[in-house]
């Protein structure tokens, strides 16, 4: 049986539970212990498959096709192992489980209540991943802030695993904030005693408070925090703010978060952390020694969350690169043929970034249409690949309506679209081409290079495909369809023959990026922005110099 820590935050919403669970996690698993973390989220949908990004940002995608919460994106990119479909569970899916019994008689003639039914159903979830032997601990963040309605039964079916459990298999870590208040110069400790004390009345006491803060924190602040809040002074940590999520983990190391956690759980013999490769990519992200300037067009870009796995996948690009990548979010929905060139003007890349829908589409079709004509590199994820097909066959081809029946069912060239065995479907939630597939890619291709691989794999969320019947049109005119699922033929990869860096990409490969294992297209694509921007320096110093001798 594993070890239980649970997370719960308290005061505000977004104070980087996921953040705190995966540093965490990262440092008992730097000491040699197999560490896994789920999340468990309090609203009724039964996964944030159905939502819209601007509601809850990017939805991240597992392995085995479960659309998930994104915070399960930071916990693979910090402990580098993949999660599942039992690492996201929320309100609704419980009570799918519980109904679907009571519809089935399983509880034989029983009222079906909260307690105990659906604190039962939270509690045989929670220790799931903990049975079986694969992990030592098993970390699960409570998703909402204390006293939400929503988030009793989850609270309460903590209570009643740390009764269940002997006293050194479980503990509960919670996230609170300090706020600084200008005017009186002074931190204050008040919202914090109050959530602890209501998660008390919940009958939940936690065992470590984590104080996200802007200012540091006295030894007598703690002391005053451990006396009203009921732990030892030792139990109060410190979370300053860091300037990238990544140093977070050592934050946490330096305040001993993981030693209090490891002496609670009476796990003795621990090794000493092993973080060599964490601390080379912090100072390679830190110390980059050149820059590069990434344009995201997207359509979501006023949340940076809906791009979430994207922008983390450049950040292990840039690192590894030794390079700064800047980005820039352009909004499609506002690029036209006659500003695409002053908007796009300072990129050394272009990222045409996953959606759904119409809006915006054109204005990433002109984007694509940019990067193609003036060799600018070009990277398109799943909606952004399905554009760069449809740029080609509008203006290579010359079919001036060629479309994805997404957007235009009645296009006389549905380069794009929708899958044969996604017709039938009405139901949205959970349909759509999810988790993991295989590829096989060409040799001889840009893809190959970049993998050095022939059989690759990677993660899917879409229900429209390139259109096989033009696959010979796009190849005779140089869109190279390199990668393509082998017992299919789907089209997964494309590339432009000629061009020094053009691809596009069926699946999602932001989903599988992490610090130690950085994603080879993006780090391949930063590569290449960065020769880019070396080519135009040389160009503008040759011209200066040019104009200076004249
Ligand atoms: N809307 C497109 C499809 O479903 C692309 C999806 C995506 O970008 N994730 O095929």
């Amino acid at each position: 049986m594993a070890k239980y820590i649970f997370v719960t935050g308290g005061v505000t919403s977004s104070l980087g539970k996921g953040i705190i669970a995966a540093s965490l996690a990262k440092l008992l698993q730097a000491r040699g212990l197999k560490v896994t973390i789920q999340k468990f989220d309090p609203y009724i949908n039964v996964d944030p498959g159905t939502l819209n990004p601007y509601e809850h940002g990017e939805c991240y995608v597992t392995d085995d096709g479960a659309e998930t919460d994104l915070d399960l994106g930071h916990y693979e990119r910090f402990l580098n192992i993949p999660t599942s479909q039992a690492n996201n569970v929320t309100t609704g899916r419980i009570y799918q489980t519980v109904i679907n019994k009571e519809r089935a008689g399983d509880y034989l003639g029983k009222t079906v209540q909260v307690i105990p039914h659906i604190t039962d159903e939270i509690k045989n979830r929670m220790l799931l991943l903990g049975k079986g032997g694969k992990y030592d601990i098993v970390i699960t963040e409570i998703g909402g802030t204390v006293g939400d309605i929503e988030s009793l039964p989850f609270v309460e079916a903590v209570r009643q695993i740390q009764w269940e459990l002997p006293e050194e298999d479980c503990m509960v870590v919670h996230l609170t904030l300090i706020p600084y208040l200008k005017a009186a110069k002074e931190l204050k400790t008040k919202p914090t005693q109050h959530s602890v004390r209501m998660l008390s009345q919940e009958g939940v006491q936690p065992n470590v408070i984590v104080c996200r803060t802007e200012q540091p924190l006295t030894e007598d602040l703690k002391k005053k925090i451990a006396l009203f809040c009921n732990v030892k002074p030792n139990a109060v940590i410190e979370a300053m703010d860091a300037s990238t999520i990544y140093e977070v983990p050592l934050k946490m190391l330096q305040e001993g978060l993981d030693v209090i956690v490891l002496k609670k759980l009476e796990i003795n013999g621990y090794a000493a952390p092993e973080l060599t490769k964490w601390r080379a990519f912090l100072d390679k992200l830190k110390y980059p020694q050149s820059k590069v300037t990434i344009g995201l067009i997207g359509k979501y870009i006023e949340l940076q969350d809906a791009y979430k796995s994207i922008l983390e996948s450049f950040i292990h690009a840039g690192a590894i690169n030794e390079c700064k990548v800047q980005i820039v979010n352009v909004h499609s929905e506002f690029i036209t043929h006659e500003n695409v060139k002053e908007k796009l003007k300072d990129l050394d890349g272009l990222l045409v970034a996953p959606g759904f829908g119409n809006r915006g589409v054109e204005g990433k079709i002109i984007a694509v249409q940019h990067a193609r004509e003036n060799q600018l590199p070009f990277f398109g994820i799943c909606l952004g690949m399905q554009m760069a097909v449809i740029e080609f066959a509008r203006n290579v081809l010359g079919w001036k309506d060629a479309h994805s029946t997404e957007m235009d069912e009645k296009t006389s060239h549905p380069v794009i679209d929708l899958m044969e065995d996604q017709k039938n479907i009405s139901n949205k939630g959970g349909t759509m081409r999810l988790g993991a597939y295989p590829c096989e890619i060409q040799k001889d291709s840009l893809a190959y290079n970049i993998y050095g691989t022939a059989t690759i794999s990677e993660r899917h969320r879409h229900r429209w495909e390139f259109n096989n019947k033009y696959i010979t049109d796009f190849e005779k005119a140089g869109l190279i369809p390199s990668g393509k699922n082998p017992a299919t033929g789907l089209v997964e990869i494309v590339e432009l023959k000629g061009h020094p860096f053009f691809i596009g990409v069926q699946y999602h490969p932001e989903l599988k990026s992490t610090v130690e294992n950085p994603q080879p297209i993006f780090v391949s694509f930063i590569k290449a922005a960065k020769e880019y921007s070396e080519k135009k320096n040389t160009v503008k110093t040759s011209s200066l110099q040019g104009e200076m001798s004249s």
